[in-house]
């Protein structure tokens, strides 16, 4: 029961283990770690679990590990490699937190989040910077994605919709179809160099609840998922 038995590259583990200090997996890590670092034949997932069962570190471990595992070294200018969208931008702010801690061992990944309250400039700059992990809100993301000539899609690798329940209960099923729909058109096949990473997109749905409306939003936006839980 270690981060290492999950498969998780050693700058990681070292990382997490005597930085982080986190000691064991918890059971969702177990659970979707080793499903999320499979990357000759990736799987959506639905994520069936609870805020405080490390849902976030579930999603962001394996692909942190195969973003600093690359043997092209990956750099803010590489693109944009993963999405993580949250209902709140409160949610979102932490899962940054997150990921900031992280890439304290592989400081060359760069995360990044647009969530509105500061100006609609300041994050266009940033994107253009470029941001190898995005964490962002719905709308606001939705927005980039008219508005932006530095919303280069077409590398991301994964897309991760974090509280789903929440999702639905604000009305953002609309929304995240059309953001949805966006990456598939503009990242169907890879041209770029990082072969070791996923060849085809994969999509994350976390849930606490099966609730008709989130398994819903998992049909819309999950292709053959493996359903992982604890
Ligand atoms: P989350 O469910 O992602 O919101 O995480 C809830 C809390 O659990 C956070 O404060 C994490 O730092 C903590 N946490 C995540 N993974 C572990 C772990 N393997 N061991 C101990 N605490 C953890």
């Amino acid at each position: 029961n270690s981060f290492a038995a999950l498969g998780l590259h050693p700058t990681l583990t070292n990382h997490l283990t005597t930085k982080m200090k986190l000691e064991h997996p918890t059971a969702i890590q177990r659970a979707a770690v080793p499903v999320l670092l499979e990357s000759s034949n990736p799987r959506d997932v639905f994520m069936q679990a609870q805020t405080g069962s490390g849902k976030t570190l579930a999603y962001a471990l394996p692909i942190i590990n195969a973003l600093l595992a690359c043997p092209e070294k990956i750099d803010r200018e590489s693109g944009l490699f993963a999405i993580f969208i949250a209902p709140t931008r409160e949610l979102a702010n932490q899962i940054l937190g997150v990921l900031e801690e992280l890439v304290r061992c592989c400081h060359y990944i760069v995360p990044g989040i647009v969530i509105g309250g500061e100006k609609k400039k300041s994050e266009k700059a940033r994107l253009r910077k470029g941001v190898n992990i995005l964490v962002s809100t719905p709308g606001r993301l939705a927005d980039h994605f008219e508005n932006t000539e530095a919303m280069h899609l077409s590398s991301v690798r994964w897309v991760v919709l974090d509280e789903g329940d929440r999702m639905t209960e604000l009305g953002f099923e609309e929304t995240i179809t059309k953001i949805l729909g966006k990456i598939k058109t503009s990242s169907r096949i890879y041209r770029d160099k990082f072969k070791t990473l996923p060849q085809r997109r994969v999509t994350v749905l976390c849930s606490a609840t099966l609730r008709e409306d989130v398994q819903k939003l998992g049909e819309e936006s999950l292709v053959d998922a493996l359903h992982v839980n604890a």
